[in-house]
């Protein structure tokens, strides 16, 4: 359990989701002197290239490289995300573990159904994390998130926020590459397959980022939606 609350706290179905969405935002704020933590719901252990030992390994690496305050991964069963009470309870403690001001879920909207499945599980989570009634007998007190903003993974829709990473973007592709089997050859085994992650994947990444950013004015940016409004000061 970390002592220090969470700045930020993203939540993903498989190591690398919270880099594709968000990498360069997360980089942006772990420099600017922010905590930032991923949590992982499972280890991917259905991708077709690469082993859950190698990806640990990535996941590790990638979390370096964004300089991350806490990495967990809560071990549910990849494919199976199926939205029961242990899951969202797993989240939920997890939230009041690391008391984070604002979390982050994948949008609900996904080619992947875990992506899907992740997203309302922590919007099952956040709700139930500041109900006082809700798993008193963990030693975990109730806690209420801020905000909780919702990232892009495979498929990307209108955004209501944007975070510029024109000056990250360097780092956010050195976090993507750490996840060396799926993106890249480096990861290359007799029984590798190509699958649209190695296929450019990246490259499209990238490119999403810098057309956001063309219509923001700066080199490349990452998109979020709020199902609430969000406030702003205008003086
Ligand atoms: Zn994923």
């Amino acid at each position: 359990m970390s002592k220090e609350p969470l700045d930020l706290l993203i939540f993903g179905a498989h190591p690398d989701d919270a880099e594709i969405g968000m990498g360069g935002t997360i980089a942006k704020h772990t420099e600017a002197g922010y905590r930032v933590g991923i949590c992982d719901l499972t280890h991917a252990e259905m991708s077709s290239n690469g082993t859950v030992e190698i990806r640990k390994q990535e996941a590790d690496k990638a979390a370096q490289v964004l300089g991350l305050a806490a990495r967990t991964n809560l071990g549910y069963a990849d494919r199976g995300l199926f939205g029961t009470p242990e899951h969202i309870e797993g989240i939920t403690l997890e939230i009041r573990r690391h008391r984070p001001r604002i979390v982050f879920a994948p949008y609900w909207l996904d080619r992947h159904p875990d992506h899907v499945a992740c997203s309302q599980l922590v919007q099952e989570a956040v709700f139930n994390a500041k109900l006082r009634r809700y798993a008193p007998d963990t030693g975990l007190e109730a806690w209420t998130v801020q905000q909780l903003y919702f990232y892009f993974i495979n498929d990307v829709y209108d955004a209501d926020l944007t975070v510029d990473i024109s000056a990250q973007i360097e780092r956010k592709r050195e976090s993507l590459q750490a996840y060396g089997t799926q993106f890249t050859a480096s990861g290359r085994s007799n029984d590798f397959v190509a699958t649209p992650l190695n296929q450019g994947y990246l490259e499209r990444v990238e490119a999403r980022d810098c057309l956001l950013g063309q219509k923001c004015g700066v080199a490349a940016a990452e998109g979020f939606v709020s199902k609430l409004p969000y406030s702003v000061h205008l003086f």
